[in-house]
């Protein structure tokens, strides 16, 4: 995986079935020959099974934002894993910042998660972030370490799981963090997978960067030390940005 970056687009509440099947036929036609990016979708529920069908290629994939942890029973409005894996879905969303501050998840439900996505043998993209506050008060190293350990409790086995670095500031606001920034945070995350697993885990994971990425700021994001591709939210709504961005990186690949 890590010979490839990563380009995961999070569509959050927008998109209908068919404005999603006609993006992503839009998209994949002009990236068919897609040699260094992995590309994921990540639409709401309603659009997976239909843009299953669109994803043929292998250099696509399809995530859902969110899932239960349960495999069935009372839980009004969740869905399970095993529900995702039947429509085609190889990647779920765990840990985003609107999930934690928003909906008030906690770190033993984005534990839960993450644990049930890999016992499934689905792949989590664990996001993980400071708020402004915490940055400015000089606690970003430490938030990012105990939100790491606590997501990752109790797993033994990493398997191909991302990790999505993603500060709340940056987040749908138009101000991303710079390249310093980024290094620093990733290098943070690196040190802790290697506290906790291995050398080895900590240079084969995959971290992304995610927080205001568009396609005037990609390449300089993307070819900061330790950056292995990006999760994007609103650019990854118009077919152009998200194309662009796709295409910055398969560019930087030949050069
Ligand atoms: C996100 O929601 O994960 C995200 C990174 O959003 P945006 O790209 O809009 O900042």
């Amino acid at each position: 995986m890590k010979n490839k970056k990563i380009i995961a687009g999070n569509w959050k509440m927008h998109k209908s079935l068919d404005e999603g099947i006609a993006f992503a036929r839009k998209v994949t036609k002009l990236l068919l020959n897609v040699e260094s990016t992995k590309v994921i979708f990540c639409p709401p529920f309603t659009a997976l099974f239909g843009m299953m069908e669109e994803l043929t290629v292998s250099s696509f994939g399809l995530g859902a934002q969110n899932c239960h942890w349960e495999e069935s029973g009372a839980f009004t409005g969740e869905i399970s894993c095993t529900m995702l894996k039947e429509l085609g879905v190889r990647y779920v969303i765990t840990g985003h910042s609107e999930r934690r501050h928003i909906f008030g998840e906690t770190d033993k439900w984005i534990n839960n998660k993450n644990r049930a996505i890999l016992s499934h043998d689905m792949i989590p993209i664990f996001c993980l972030g400071e708020t402004f506050e915490q940055r400015k008060s000089g606690d970003t190293e430490s938030v990012l370490a105990d939100q790491l350990e606590s997501g990752l409790n109790g797993i033994e086995v990493l398997g191909e799981t991302i990790i999505a670095y993603e500060p709340v500031w940056a987040i749908g606001t138009g101000l991303n963090a710079d390249s310093r920034q980024i290094e620093s945070a990733h290098e943070t995350i690196r040190l802790k997978i290697k506290e906790l697993y291995s050398i080895k885990e900590s240079e084969n994971i995959s971290i992304l960067y995610g927080g205001s990425v568009n396609e005037s700021n990609a390449k300089a994001l993307i070819s900061s030390k330790g950056v292995d591709g990006f999760l994007i939210g609103g650019a990854s709504l118009k077919e152009k940005s998200f194309y662009d961005i796709i295409d910055i990186n398969e560019q930087m690949n030949k050069e």
